[in-house]
C-alpha cells in the first residue's frame, strides 16, 4: 500500500514513520510512504505558502496553490490521465478515526495521498478541489495535521498482511470487535510488587482462559466506556433473539 503525504514538515513525518515495526514494513517493502513538502512548491521568492485570510481575522490560512502543485506532482496526470486516488485532509471538522474506518482504508485502497495543513488550516478551495474526505483524530485542535496523518497510517499499516508478525495480534485487539475492549494480559515475572498473575492464566485450560477473558474484555468495557458496553448489550441480545427465532 502507498501513502503520498503533503506536509510543509516532512521530516517530522519521516522521524515518526520510519522506526518500529512501520519501519520494517517500509524495508520490507509491504508499504511504500512518501512526503512531499508543499514549500517546495511556492512560487514566493521567500517560499511563503500561507496568507491572511480575507475578511479578516486572526492567524495566516494555506494557500490552495502550492498544494494544488503539490498534488499534481505527487498524481502525475500526464503519466496517469485516468488514475483516481483518494485523498485525505487531516482536520478537525472531519468524522473521527475509528478502527472501522483504518480497516476500511485498508481493504478498500492501494493508495491514499494525505493533505496535512498548518497554521488556521487551509483555504477552502483546495478542499473543494482535491479532498475526498476530512478526517480527525479526536475532538480537539493540534497545530498540524502531521501527527494526525502518521496516525492514520499507523493504524492502517498495521491491518495490512505481513506489516505485523502474527495477525493474531489484530484478531482479538480493543475495537477488533468495534464495542468491546481488549482483556486485561500479564507477562513475567509471575510476581510483581506483590501482584499476581491470576491463577486462571496458568492454569492451561484454554476454555477456562477464554471466558474469562471474555468476562474481563466486557468489564473493562463497561467500567471506561460504558456507552461501547450499552451498544454490545445490545448485539449480544439481538443475537440471542435471533438464535432463539432460527431454532
Ligand atoms: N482553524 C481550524 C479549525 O478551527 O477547524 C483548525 C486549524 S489547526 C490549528 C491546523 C491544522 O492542524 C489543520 O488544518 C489540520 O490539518 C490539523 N489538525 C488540527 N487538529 C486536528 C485533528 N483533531 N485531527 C486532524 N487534523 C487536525
Amino acid at each position: 500500500m502507498r501513502f503520498d503525504i503533503m506536509t510543509l514538515f516532512p521530516d517530522l513525518v519521516e522521524t515518526v514513520l520510519s522506526e518500529s515495526i512501520i519501519g520494517r514494513a517500509r524495508k520490507a517493502g509491504i508499504i511504500d510512504i512518501h512526503s512531499h513538502n508543499i514549500r517546495d512548491y511556492s512560487k514566493n521568492k521567500h517560499r511563503h505558502v500561507d496568507d491572511t485570510p480575507y475578511g479578516g481575522g486572526k492567524g495566516m490560512l494555506m494557500s490552495p496553490v502550492p498544494i494544488y502543485d503539490c498534488y499534481l506532482d505527487v498524481i502525475d496526470p500526464a503519466k496517469n490521465p485516468s488514475e483516481r486516488r483518494h485523498v485525505v485532509y487531516m482536520s478537525p471538522q472531519g468524522n473521527v478515526l475509528t478502527q472501522a474506518k483504518a480497516r476500511e482504508f485498508a481493504e478498500k485502497y492501494d493508495d491514499i495521498i494525505f493533505l496535512c495543513g498548518h497554521y488556521e488550516g487551509v483555504d477552502q478551495r483546495i478542499i473543494d478541489e482535491i479532498v475526498d474526505e476530512e478526517l480527525s483524530i479526536g475532538d480537539y485542535v493540534l497545530t498540524g495535521g502531521e501527527i494526525p496523518a502518521c496516525i492514520v497510517v499507523d493504524a492502517v499499516s498495521r491491518l495490512i498482511p505481513g506489516v505485523l508478525a502474527d495477525a493474531e495480534c489484530f484478531e482479538k485487539e480493543s475495537f477488533t470487535d468495534e464495542n468491546l475492549l481488549e482483556y486485561p494480559q500479564y507477562t513475567r515475572p509471575y510476581e510483581f510488587l506483590g501482584r499476581k498473575v491470576p491463577d486462571v492464566l496458568i492454569s492451561g485450560h484454554h476454555a477456562n482462559i477464554e471466558k474469562w477473558r471474555e468476562e474481563q474484555a466486557l468489564a473493562k468495557t463497561k467500567a471506561v466506556r460504558p456507552e461501547l458496553y450499552e451498544r454490545k448489550m445490545k448485539e449480544i441480545a439481538e443475537n440471542t433473539a435471533k438464535t432463539k427465532k432460527k431454532k
